[in-house]
């Protein structure tokens, strides 16, 4: 067998179909792109749909791809089978109504036995094949397969309902008796049965067929090929491994989660594996799904991502790993795969800092829901009991973020199955109680019904004026219509009023309602449209109020000017962030309030703080510019050459309202603005971040509240100078430098002396040899304050061959730590590994290792000195 690594194997599938004709494409997004019908991309085919159905004309009707997929059917097989990922790679070769079955057949053979390519032992290579495809028999006899070698499978018939099918070959490769995990005369024991020795490697589609509606199949004009093989299966064939996963794409995955772990190593128990794999296996699908811009959450693709991640953390528990691990793994995965995917490893910081803040948030809860978890299965098993009920998983899931499936694949590893239909029962009675909980709190949903048939006109004049004097037209007390009210709650319109309306994001006025002479009778506390349009005003009502009467509506002059403000700054923030991201940058929702505002974008990966800073100066630019506010009446196709920006998700009537600052801007806008830009004053952004999937959030206000967050921060450097004793602020940060550097120097000096103490102490240790039975013994608690130092002390030992066995405890941190070593000539008497379980029950812990070495880590540091005397016991026990 040739010595490749796995991006040599890939390299020389795509070079092998470019010498025959065959565009190379790049790995497409596994976020599937205008395919509403895919969650993710999960073959190759899958991002060709549109040349197969004859949407688009490929350049090349011959292509050739490594594709990145995903396959969440296959989640379970992960760990157990050896072939099976959820994140995985499909080599493949494509023809769009070009070559046929024959070429297809032909240069798979040649790619796979040729010694110039992949150079396999032909004798290992079977071909399962549709029984009435008696071409694809002929043909590959006629390439040079053994008639024996070549298998009539039934369902060999690619078939997903109407649409493109026909029968397609699938080639396995025989790993040999070693691999067989089934009886000689076992009917699953050939290839294409479901076993472990034949591998199916590669599937051959010959869509030659339309699946008719009536169910009869047609032949089709135009023949595609369509194939697909894994390319972590051929790499484990190439690099001999047991399973996937020893080859060069996981080991140094799984080789850095077993540092993690506390002295677990890969290969040395079948559990401990399958916990390695899984996170193996886990970590590359979330680090590409997180690069291609998906997003954990909870729902679609974003939980799958939860999922897998909290799957992953699960199985880190099994290993010993306490708190945040994952994010560890990204560079790994990064380097691994960087000659084909760069972009990963460049991504890594940000894909890392999003997995350890979704870490973070699960590990807050993960004890206590694995506790909860373990008890309810303990309770079970007392009792008898099969199945966990639904209200315990529906616990799980809504206090401790378990999802389901991942309560269920836990609690099948001790035979115990989860009741799904009281699980989604509780799920649904959460559903009915939050609906209830908003019907109460919205009386406008009550009113809908009432005000449907009111069509009273009140027009809206605060565009102009933020008081005038107008007749009240309807009146709404406890959601009936009144003719008059006392106090309290009621809801009213007027003929006129300039009072603004929640919409497009701004808020609605606040302000008074005033009599004839002048007092207050009622404040209005929010506006909302009603359904025929009407501005609606919620009153808390302090005087006796009549419908039919004139009032003075005062609208709140000093919130709604902060409100125009925060309006208009989000317009030029929207321009300005266009300038800077480009004009793709989408508007994803906005809140214009008195204090803050607040806007949201689309936007992929993190924003760099750098092209923050631009976009925030070009607003303040815009505002010290004196930009004149105007706003115009106008069609939309008008408004449109204008080069209006309009919100996709919005509708707009025939007249729409146009709003432009200078010519820097103009938007489709309903809403209150300044008359100058230089109203403004000053513009601070304040926060960002991600609020979902590719969309990101900034929050920033305007004029005085622009200049209070300036000064707040202002107060704070000038106290940190202060302290720092400095004399100017603007030496601050050359001192904060100074003084890191000199912690710094200071830490490793103080990490020196531990050392050096800690050798000290570590000599009076083995001052003391005693003996137990028939071993010479060092036992004892030392002072460390890293579990390294333990293993130091015990390499110390080992060269200086002290006694037969060394037993040493140490406590880090609040947790107890205990190492055990033997010397070589005991080892067959004595393993480290037998010793350290023996003892560990009594700092409340577990651990293993191998003969020489082994380590052990606790919660209960007031043990170590039980386990000492447990050592000296075991010890006198042993032969
Ligand atoms: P299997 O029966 O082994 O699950 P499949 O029939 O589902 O395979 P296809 O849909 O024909 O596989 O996909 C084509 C090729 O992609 C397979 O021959 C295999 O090499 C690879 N493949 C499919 N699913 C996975 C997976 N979950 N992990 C790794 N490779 C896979
Ligand atoms: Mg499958």
């Amino acid at each position: 067998m040739k010595e490749l690594s796995s991006s040599q194997i890939r390299q020389m599938y795509l070079d092998f179909f470019k010498s025959k004709g065959h565009a190379i494409e790049p790995s497409s997004s596994l976020v599937p792109k205008d395919d509403p019908s895919l969650l993710w991309i999960n073959s190759g085919v899958a991002t060709m749909k549109k040349y197969f159905s004859g949407q688009v004309v490929p350049e090349n009707p011959r292509m050739t791809s490594s594709q990145k997929s995903i396959r969440t059917n296959d989640i379970e097989n992960v760990g157990k089978t050896a072939r099976h990922h959820t994140l995985f790679e499909m080599l493949g070769n494509f023809s769009v109504g070009d070559y046929f079955k024959k070429e297809a057949i032909t240069w798979a053979w040649e790619l796979l036995t040729s010694p110039d390519w992949f150079a396999w032992d032909p004798d290992k290579l079977y071909m399962t094949v549709y029984p009435k495809d008696t071409d694809a028999k002929a043909d590959w006899e006629a390439a040079g397969v053994a008639p024996d070698h070549i298998i009539a499978v039934e369902d060999n018939f690619w078939d997903i309902g109407e649409g493109p099918s026909g029968p397609d070959s699938e080639i396995f490769y025989d790993r040999g008796q070693a691999f067989n995990n089934l009886a000689d005369d076992d009917p699953e024991n050939y290839p294409g049965g479901e076993n472990e020795r034949y591998l199916e490697v590669w599937n051959i589609v010959f869509s030659q067929f339309n699946h008719e509606p009536d169910g009869t199949y047609k032949p089709l004009p135009r023949k595609n090929i369509d194939t697909g093989m894994g390319l972590e299966r051929a790499v484990s064939i190439f690099q001999n491994a047991k399973t996937n996963f020893e080859t060069d794409l996981f080991l140094p995955i799984i080789e850095k989660t077993a540092e993690l772990s506390d002295g677990k190593t890969y290969g040395e128990n079948q559990e401990d594996d399958v916990a390695f794999k899984v996170i193996a296996d886990h970590a590359r699908a979330i680090t590409f799904a997180i690069g291609d811009g998906a997003m954990p959450s909870n729902e679609g693709r974003g939980y799958v991502i939860r999922r897998l991640i909290r799957r992953a953390i699960v199985n880190g528990q099994k290993l010993g790993i306490q708190g945040a691990f994952l994010d560890q793994l990204v560079p790994v995965v990064g380097k691994i795969m960087r000659s084909y995917y760069p972009d990963v490893l460049k991504q890594a910081d940000y894909i890392a800092k999003i997995i350890r803040s979704e870490e973070d948030r699960f590990g807050e809860t993960l004890d206590g829901g694995l506790n909860l978890l373990n008890s309810v299965i303990a309770d079970l098993k007392k009792q008898g009991g099969t199945q966990i009920d639904g209200a315990d998983a529906f616990k799980l899931y809504d206090t401790y973020g378990f999802p389901v499936e991942l309560t269920e694949e836990y609690a099948d590893d001790q035979g115990i199955t989860v009741d799904q239909a009281g699980f989604k029962a509780e799920m649904q009675k959460q559903k009915d109680r939050a609906r209830n909980a908003r019907g109460k709190q919205t009386a406008m949903g009550l009113q809908h019904d009432l005000l449907i048939n009111v069509k009273t006109p009140s027009e809206y004049v605060g565009y102009t004026q933020l008081t005038t004097e107008s007749a009240m037209t309807e009146l709404v007390v406890d959601d009936k219509l009144a003719d008059d009210v006392t106090s309290g709650v009621a809801q009213a319109m007027f003929a006129q009023t300039p009072f603004y309306a929640e919409m497009g994001g701004q808020v609605a006025d606040k302000g008074n309602i005033l009599d004839e002479a002048g007092n207050v009778v009622a404040h209005v506390t929010d506006v909302q449209h009603a359904p025929n349009g009407q501005n609606l005003h919620t009153l808390d009502v302090v005087a006796p109020m009549k419908k039919g009467t004139t009032y003075k509506l005062v609208v709140d002059q000093k919130f709604h000017s902060k409100v125009e403000k925060n309006h208009t700054a989000t317009h030029l923030l929207d321009k300005a962030l266009r300038e800077v991201f480009g004009e793709h940058t989408q508007q994803a929702g906005s809140l214009v309030e008195g204090d803050y505002l607040r806007f949201d974008f689309t936007h992929f990966g993190q924003v760099d703080p750098a092209d923050l800073a631009k976009a925030e100066a070009i607003v303040n630019e815009k505002i010290f510019a004196e930009l004149p506010v105007t706003t115009v009446e106008t069609d939309i196709e008008s408004a449109k050459k204008m080069g209006a920006i309009a919100l996709f998700s919005e509708k707009y009537g025939k007249v729409v309202r146009v709003v432009s600052a200078g010519d820097f801007v103009t938007e489709f806008c309903g809403g209150n603005h300044v008359k100058n830009t230089n109203e403004i004053g000053l513009f601070k952004i304040v926060s960002e971040a991600g609020v979902g999937a590719g969309v990101r959030r900034i929050e920033a206000v305007t004029s005085a509240a622009a200049y209070n967050y300036l000064h707040d921060h202002d107060n704070i450097l000038q106290a940190i100078g202060h302290d720092l004793k400095v004399n100017q602020v603007t030496d601050t940060e050359a001192r904060v430098q100074a003084l890191q550097a000199q912690v710094k120097a200071l830490q490793q000096k103080q990490a020196e002396l531990e050392g050096k103490l800690a050798s000290q102490e570590a000599d009076s240790v083995f001052d003391q040899v005693t003996t137990a039975g028939n071993y010479r013994l060092i036992s004892g608690t030392v002072q460390v304050s890293k579990m390294d130092q333990l293993r130091a002390l015990a390499d110390k030992w080992r060269e200086q061959a002290l006694s037969d066995v060394l037993v040493l405890g140490a406590e880090v941190n609040g947790k107890a730590n205990l190492i055990v070593a033997v010397s070589a000539d005991k080892q067959k008497q004595v393993k480290a590994g037998d010793l350290i379980k023996a003892i560990s029950p009594k700092i409340d812990g577990g651990g293993g290792g191998r003969p020489n070495l082994a380590q052990a880590g606790g919660k209960n540091p007031t043990g170590l000195p039980d386990a000492m005397t447990a050592a000296t016991t075991w010890l006198e026990a042993q032969d």
